[in-house]
């Protein structure tokens, strides 16, 4: 028996048997076919190989555009190695002559080529090394996708052991199948635990080492509550496991008690819980876990599930489908926020050095605007269905320009749509995520041009304290309950209630009991999570007074470390609602 500590991201705890996917430099297995399936295997080559020379020429072009044709020469190794028959007939060979798959044919020729290069021990060589893996990559990708390809073998409920998911990986889950997961690196609120709370499934993050020397079919346990993963588990532990499971099953029926009844403090100060969402499919989750409506769809998760650009007719559908799932309740939906780790870097040519600090976001539609304008388009479209239920929000928004050149382009959309007669929401209202410090500190300034703001805590978190979300070595750093942050909380909550205009929180911190009485305390009556969390939240909310909860904001203020401020919110709500903190970390 072996136990990890990694990060939890995704509560429950899960008890079944490893599946390992591997790394990007995984090993193929080497497969055989049939002699009648070698011209199959020639062809699927055949275009991988051209995809890949398409993708490379066309960075070659940019490159050479941009940057100029010295710069664009780097490719040009590259380029020269797909069309180099002494490269690629080797691997024809291989699968002519030993009846291989074409993935295995790539990997072994590549390696071969790879290690060669790493023998001659030349640093000028040592370079050629790493092109050569990641032009194996290129084409491996073109033959069997990404890390998702193993995921195919899954015929079986298990537990998914990686080095790193990315959001569009996780996406491609059987969700019949995953029963929770665990990579080596990650952070608290990085989107791939979002995507497994929306799935609710158990996920542990940033637990080094969990894939080294462990075989599939070996048993395993995992604690999303605590972040434990227990390899090889003794029975006693199995036992003491399984009792949690059903302890935690006891918890959720009388949970679903709560659901019929109001979301009120106990002085009768009404709360709105509502629900963050990826796909319309979790609708009924919200409104079956008590919510109110969807207070966040990020909407990027259409493009990270499918290999194309999702059309405006995609979009349209799903937005249509959640409007008439919600009955008439609040739609807020959030333009894409892609970039960073969602989706761009996994498919551009030319990653970032940077992405968190990158084009990402707002930034990301404001210079591709035919895919902004396509979503807007759908949006509007979706707003005539139930006039006044959709709302439209802008991600990281970080200068008042912005906001209004994003204003500007949904402006230009209407004006399109009345030209074409198309029927939309003309009073639509539309606002922005406060999740960057310059927002924040701002505040004033955006709340006269913008109908409401959503505060972010993942990406305020991050921007404010520096600290990458995504980045396990750095995840103690990271803490929503630093009295920065808490500042420009209260700070964007008094500029709004100023403005006058609705404001909410749809961070994670808006799902976690600890921040609840700050959150309410600092004067949010809007709360938007995971559906997971909404039960435990009601029944918080209808445990305490608002006169508590600015008692708690009020001695919060005095602190200066994010430790002291953590323990004693924990401590205050654990006094309320004990049950929640059953079997967390340091509640033993
Ligand atoms: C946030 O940053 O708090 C947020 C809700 O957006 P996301 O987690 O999708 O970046
Ligand atoms: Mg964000």
């Amino acid at each position: 028996m072996e136990t990890l500590k990694g990060i939890a991201v995704s509560p429950g705890v899960a008890i079944g048997e490893v599946f390992v996917l591997d790394d990007q430099r995984r090993r193929i297995a080497r497969r055989t076919v049939a002699a009648g399936q070698v011209q199959g295997e020639l062809d699927r080559l055949d275009h991988a190989l051209k995809k890949s020379i398409e993708e490379l020429s066309a960075v070659r072009e940019r490159t050479n555009r941009e940057l100029g044709e010295e710069a664009g020469k780097i490719f040009a190794f590259h380029l020269g190695m797909l069309s180099d028959r002494t490269l690629t007939g080797p691997i024809r060979e291989l699968i002519n002559k030993e009846l291989v798959t074409a993935e295995y044919a790539v990997f072994a020729t590549f390696t071969s080529l790879a290690d060669r290069f790493s023998a001659l021990g030349d640093a000028a060589f040592k370079t050629k090394v790493d092109d050569v893996h990641d032009l194996s990559i290129r084409v491996l990708k073109h033959l069997i996708g990404a890390h998702t390809s193993r995921l195919a073998a899954l015929k079986h409920r298990a537990i998914v052991l990686a080095r790193d998911l990315t959001p569009s990986q996780a996406a491609a889950f059987n969700k019949s199948q995953v029963l929770a997961f665990v990579t080596e690196l990650g952070g608290r609120t990085g989107h791939t635990g979002i995507f497994a709370r929306a799935m609710q499934i158990p996920a542990v993050v940033g637990c080094p080492r969990v894939t080294a020397g462990v075989a599939d079919g070996t048993p395993i346990i995992v604690d999303g509550d605590t972040g434990t993963v227990i390899i090889d588990p003794d029975s006693e532990t199995l036992e003491r496991f399984t009792r949690k499971q059903e302890r935690a099953a006891l918890f959720s029926i009388s949970q679903a008690e709560l659901r019929q009844l109001p979301c009120v403090t106990l002085d009768g100060t009404p709360i709105d819980l509502q629900g963050n969402i990826e796909f319309p499919e979790e609708v009924p989750s919200v409104l079956g876990s008590g919510g109110n409506g969807i207070g966040l769809y990020r909407t990027e998760f259409l493009y990270l599930a499918g290999d194309e650009e999702p059309t405006e007719e995609v979009h349209y559908a799903a937005y249509a489908q959640c409007v008439e799932l919600l009955g008439g309740r609040s739609l807020t939906i959030r333009t894409v926020d892609l970039g960073a780790d969602k989706y761009t870097q996994d498919r551009a040519d030319n990653p970032e050095r940077n992405p968190m600090l990158g084009l990402r976001s707002i930034r990301y539609c404001l210079k591709n605007q035919a895919m902004f304008k396509r979503q807007l388009r759908a949006i509007l479209r979706a707003s005539a269905i139930a006039p006044g239920c959709i709302r439209i929000m802008f991600p990281l928004v970080s200068k008042v320009e912005e906001y209004r050149s994003a204003k500007f382009f949904l402006n230009d959309v209407m004006e399109d749509l009345q030209e074409e007669g198309v029927a939309f929401d003309r009073n639509v209202k539309v606002g922005m995520m406060v999740e960057v410090p310059t927002a924040a500190i701002l505040a004033d300034k955006f709340a006269s041009q913008a109908d409401f703001f959503s505060i972010g805590t993942n990406d305020l978190v991050q921007y404010t304290l520096a600290v990458d979300r995504t980045n396990e070595q750095v995840a103690d750093l990271y803490h929503p309950a630093n009295p920065a942050v808490i500042e420009l909380i209260r700070r964007t909550v008094k500029a709004a209630k100023e403005a006058r205009i609705p404001v909410s929180c749809c961070g994670e911190s808006a799902g976690e009991l600890e921040y609840t009485m700050l959150l309410l305390g600092l004067g949010l009556r809007t709360l938007s999570a995971s559906p997971t969390y909404l039960p435990a939240l009601k029944r918080l909310i209808r445990s305490v007074t608002i006169a508590q909860c600015e008692a708690v904001a009020e001695k919060v203020a005095d602190f200066d470390s994010d430790v002291a401020v953590s323990s004693y919110l924990r401590d205050v709500t654990r006094k309320i609602i004990p049950e929640a903190f059953d079997g967390r970390p340091g509640e033993d």
